[in-house]
C-alpha cells in the first residue's frame, strides 16, 4: 500500500537542525493493522501526519498506491487523502462552525455522495458510537470523550482504504476504548489497513506489528 524511504524531517530551532524523523523506512502492505508506539515528542505524530500527507518532509521518498507523493502537487495530495484515507486526530480537529451532522457528512461531500444517503450513513455512525441526539450540537458543547467519538466516526463514514488513528481512544473510558479497538478490529478484518498511534499495550496488543519510535527513528 505504502512505502516511506529514508525519511528526513527536521526543523531549525535556533540555527540547529532538530531532527523530527531520521532515517525513517517502512512497508506497509495492505490489509495490515499497525501499532506505533513510543514516548512524548518521539514523532509518532509527525509519522502519521507524514503518511496522511497533511505534513511534508524535507528528505526521501514516499509512494503510496503507486503514487510518489514527494512529487505530488498539493492539489493531487488532497485528492488522495480525501479518497482514501480516514484520519482520527490527537486533538479531534473537528470544525467548531459545524454541527455534528455537518462534520460527519464532510467526508461523504467530498465523495459527491447523495443526501439521502449521507443521512442515512450519518444516523448510522450516531448509533454506532452512541451519539444519537447529538447531531444539531457543535462540537463545543460536546464532552472530550463525544469530540473523540465524532472524530473517529468521521474517520470512518466515507469507507477508507487506510485509517491513520492519533490515540483514538486517549479520552475514552476503558469500555469505549473497547468498543473503538472492536471496529478497528472488525474493519481490519474486511481489508482496511489501519496505522495507529496508542500509549496502550493493550491497544496496541490489537496489531500484527508493533512499530517503535525513539528520537524520530525506528528501535
Ligand atoms: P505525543 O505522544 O506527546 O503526542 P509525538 O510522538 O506524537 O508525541 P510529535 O508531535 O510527532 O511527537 O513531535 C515530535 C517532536 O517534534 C516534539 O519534540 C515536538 O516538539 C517537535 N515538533 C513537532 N512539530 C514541530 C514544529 N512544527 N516545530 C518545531 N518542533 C516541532
Ligand atoms: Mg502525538
Amino acid at each position: 500500500l505504502l512505502q516511506l524511504n529514508k525519511i528526513f524531517k527536521w526543523v531549525n530551532s535556533g540555527g540547529q537542525r532538530v531532527f523530527l524523523l531520521k532515517d525513517f523506512n517502512l512497508e506497509v502492505e495492505e490489509g495490515e493493522f499497525i501499532s506505533i508506539m513510543g514516548p512524548s515528542g518521539s514523532g509518532k505524530s509527525t509519522l502519521l501526519n507524514i503518511i496522511g500527507m497533511l505534513d511534508n518532509f524535507d528528505e526521501g521518498e514516499y509512494n503510496f498506491m503507486d503514487e510518489s507523493v514527494h512529487t505530488l502537487k498539493e492539489k493531487h495530495r488532497a485528492n488522495l487523502y480525501k479518497q482514501y484515507i480516514g484520519f482520527v486526530f490527537q486533538a479531534y480537529h473537528l470544525i467548531d462552525e459545524l454541527t455534528v451532522y455537518e462534520n460527519l457528512e464532510m467526508p461523504l461531500l467530498y465523495k459527491k455522495i447523495s443526501s439521502s444517503e449521507r443521512k442515512a450513513l450519518v444516523a448510522d455512525m450516531l448509533d454506532r458510537f452512541n451519539i444519537v441526539g447529538k447531531q444539531k450540537l457543535f462540537p463545543m458543547q460536546l464532552s472530550g470523550g463525544q469530540q473523540q467519538l465524532v472524530g473517529v466516526a468521521r474517520a470512518l463514514i466515507g469507507s477508507p482504504k487506510l485509517i491513520l488513528a492519533d490515540e483514538p481512544t486517549g479520552n475514552l473510558n476503558s469500555k469505549q476504548g473497547e468498543e473503538i479497538m472492536e471496529i478497528f478490529k472488525q474493519l481490519n478484518k474486511e481489508g482496511v489497513t489501519i496505522i495507529q498511534v496508542t500509549h496502550s499495550e493493550k491497544n496496541a496488543a490489537y496489531g500484527s506489528r508493533i512499530i517503535n519510535l525513539l528520537d524520530g527513528r525506528m528501535v
